[in-house]
């Protein structure tokens, strides 16, 4: 879970223009990235004490359980695992890999949370090592170890399994928008029902802000160099995440490799979009089918999303320009 690429910018600079959208923000650092939970009322010191432990403790739960960066977690335990039996496993886990699959199945297999011996191969994942285009061999060794139908979670039972020992979790595209999730459930359960919680970009609105007005997100463009707010949305009870392609990546010969996969050609994604955003009635559902959507690109994904009434908003380059492409779904969310 490393820093991720796009911004999806919280209210800020003009797009508050119609007055404070926050009393108070509580900030920190998880998953490799930063949080931000901004509320709409104005909080005391006790609270805020209150609040920032509440959430520190249930971001330090799925980072343990669910860090691929720590090799002691839950899941890093489970990936070393050989065995092929039922293993217990945390509500947190089992409620990611549980969603993941369906997504994986819906998305045709776009989103497959196994893909990371191939994000390792490429060099995206947690080892630093030099970024380069591997072997056609190799390729085609490593991504026997591939296929979303290898995990299985049994939430009733409450346990996981692989079904072939050589399967890699890597839940990098998925646990940023769990972990917001988890953090407005903790604002819920506090009685806080007006807030912005964002970990590296992903981000889920309740309520109002101090305005009374909904939550209004600015999507950013990837200028270098500059933040450049494009579209602007507004959110009500919902999720949105962005899957970008312009940070995380490295060129050869000319080409360039980005760090989100293709499952069906176990290469990283050829003409990507700059981006996918997604709105969703969770943030990790918006998470996983934002980096599901990159990978389907703006023909199939752009297909597929309006079949299924999925609010989904895609950037491509046009020569300097960008070309925005979105669902219907998504423009009811479009403000301007
Ligand atoms: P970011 O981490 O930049 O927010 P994503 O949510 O798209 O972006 O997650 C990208 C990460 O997900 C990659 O770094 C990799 O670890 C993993 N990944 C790459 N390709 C896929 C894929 N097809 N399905 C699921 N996870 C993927
Ligand atoms: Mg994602």
């Amino acid at each position: 879970m490393k820093r991720r690429t796009f911004i999806t910018l919280l209210a800020v600079g003009p797009v508050a223009a119609c007055g404070r959208p926050a009393h108070a923000t509580i900030r920190g650092l998880t998953m490799g990235t930063s949080y931000t939970v901004e509320l709409a009322a104005p909080i005391d010191d006790a609270v805020r004490t209150r609040l920032t432990q509440l959430i520190e403790v249930e971001l330090a739960a799925i980072n343990r359980a669910m860090s691929t960066y720590d090799a002691r977690s839950e899941l890093s335990e489970f990936n070393r695992r050989q065995d092929l039996g039922w293993v217990p496993a945390s509500r947190g886990l089992l409620e990611v890999l549980d969603r993941a699959s369906q997504i994986s199945t819906a998305s045709q297999g776009a989103f497959d949370v196994t893909v990371g011996p191939l994000v390792d191969l490429w060099g995206f994942g947690p080892e630093i090592r030099t970024r380069r285009v591997p072997d056609d061999a190799v390729i085609e060794r490593v991504r026997q170890s591939v296929g979303y139908q290898h995990v299985q979670a049994d939430l009733s039972a409450g346990a996981i399994r692989k079904r072939d020992s050589r399967i890699q979790v890597d839940v990098c595209a998925i646990a940023k928008g769990y972990g917001v999730d988890r953090v407005a459930m903790v604002l819920d359960r506090q009685g806080v029902h007006d807030y912005l919680v964002e970990i590296g970009g992903e981000l889920r609105a309740r309520g109002t802000t101090a305005a009374g007005k909904p939550w209004r997100v600015g999507i950013e463009r990837p200028v270098e160099g500059r933040h450049v707010v494009g579209e602007i949305v507004a959110l009500e009870n919902r999720g949105i995440a962005t899957s970008g392609t312009t940070e995380d990546f490295f060129e050869q010969d000319g080409r360039h490799y980005s760090h989100i996969i293709d499952p069906k050609t176990a290469r990283p994604v050829e003409r990507p979009p700059i981006a996918a955003s997604v709105i969703a009635d969770t943030t990790m559902e918006a998470d996983a089918w934002a980096t599901g959507m990159v990978v389907l690109g703006p023909e199939r994904g752009y297909s597929l999303a309006q079949a299924r009434g999925l609010a989904v908003m895609f950037v491509t380059a046009s020569g300097s320009t960008f070309d925005v492409r979105v669902t219907d779904a998504f423009r009811a969310h479009l403000l301007g």
